[in-house]
């Protein structure tokens, strides 16, 4: 007999994303909401103008059963995200297969980058005290919280709650960035950033687990086709469900936090329940294994540097998205500044042309990044 008090999060297994299921999942999921007559804001994962079938954005079909559903309940749709790169919004809308997916629905669209800022008050996990976070919140009853399941070279996992951070304009996100360079700091920001959210506003969360990303996520990592849809109430709760199917187990610091912080209680999951076997970030042991220490600029320098491959064709994307201004194009090809690098892998994250790799550091690198001024 189900326990009524306990909150549920909700898995379908879906065959692809033309499953039946899946749409009949996502319709019972808006249903659930509640949200009839809302304005509601719909938030994809759009790291970059990529192809559905890279896994790197929310699969089209999800926003699009998602959109309908709202529509049939008489809900005003807007839809918003910003992209790590200096992209046009209907680019991005278009080549992540949205635009088509949507057409002849009535929404508006919300690029994060053009609307101007409004603050929010956090609660103050990781020393910040307000955030400048999208005005499309403004005046919108809920958010509808469309996440993927991603590796991530800084923070381990890319899921439910970490696609809050593109609520944030760009200019803002590169600024966190340089200040939390530490991954066990960017993540209490991270985990403050979801929980101040749910402060002002109703969250419902959908994690396309559909087509995914192991490896050097979340944009040069390798699809993996876990065929899963999750939802719940909870960001916490829906990362720890995704989490706790993982193998190998990996502790991941949002996760971790969020629960000492009493953020993800108790739970139960109905529905299907797998083993996905993940290969984690090359990056994220190191990164890891440093994050206990002070979030001070030459403990930094032990964190690998990411490197620029041979395929570079210098389109510059990098040189936009870095945000500590560490790289420069010589002779037509990126080059970092190691003294000037804080380790983010917002490059790595943003280059179309996965030429940017993260490494494990060898020792020899390590010491001689600790030497670099
Ligand atoms: S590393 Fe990638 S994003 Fe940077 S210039 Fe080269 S191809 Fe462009
Ligand atoms: S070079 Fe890459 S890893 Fe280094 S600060 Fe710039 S974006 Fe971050």
């Amino acid at each position: 007999m189900p326990d009524p008090t306990k909150p549920v999060e909700d898995i379908v297994q879906i065959a692809d994303y033309k499953d039946y299921k899946n749409t009949r999942f996502i319709k019972a999921f808006v249903k659930k909401t509640g949200l009839k007559g809302k304005k509601v804001l719909v938030k994809p994962n759009l790291l970059l103008p990529a192809l559905p079938e890279k896994a790197v954005t929310t699969h089209p079909s999800i926003v699009k059963a998602v959109v309908e559903k709202l529509l049939d309940q008489g809900c005003t749709v807007a839809i918003g995200d910003s992209s790590v790169q200096q992209s046009v919004f209907g680019g991005l809308m278009r080549v992540t297969g949205l635009k088509d997916a949507l057409k002849g629905l009535d929404y508006l669209p919300a690029d994060v980058d053009s609307l101007p800022a409004i603050k929010l008050k956090l609660r103050g996990f990781a020393e910040e005290q307000t955030a400048p976070i999208s005005s499309a919140l403004k005046g919108t009853d809920a958010i509808i919280n469309l996440s993927k399941f991603k590796t991530h070279s800084l923070t381990g996992f890319t899921g439910a709650v970490k696609n809050f951070y593109g609520l944030l304009p760009r200019k803002a996100k590169k600024s966190y960035h340089v200040r939390f360079t530490n991954t066990a700091h960017f993540s209490a920001f991270l985990v403050d950033l979801a929980a101040s959210i749910q402060d002002r506003l109703p969250v419902w969360n959908l994690m396309d687990a559909g087509w995914a990303m192991e490896g050097d996520g979340p944009n040069a990592g390798d699809r993996i086709d876990i065929g899963l849809l999750i939802t719940g109430k909870s960001p916490f709760q829906v990362d720890r469900a995704a989490l706790s199917m993982v193998k190998p187990a990996f502790s991941i610091h949002t996760d971790k936090i969020a629960d000492k912080l009493g953020l993800i209680g108790e739970f139960k999951t109905t529905g299907v329940q797998k083993t996905i076997k993940l290969k984690w970030p090359k990056t994220y042991l190191p990164l890891k294994a440093l994050s206990w220490l002070p979030n001070l600029p030459l403990v930094n320098r032990l964190v690998p540097i990411p490197k620029i491959m041979s395929n570079c064709i210098g389109c510059g994307i990098c040189v936009k998205a870095c945000p500590a201004d560490a790289i420069k194009l010589v002779n037509g090809r990126a080059k970092i500044d190691s003294a000037k690098c804080v380790r983010c892998y917002t490059c790595a994250e943003a280059c179309p042309h996965h030429a940017i790799k993260t490494n494990k550091a060898n020792l020899m690198t390590r010491i001689s990044n600790l030497v670099v001024r």
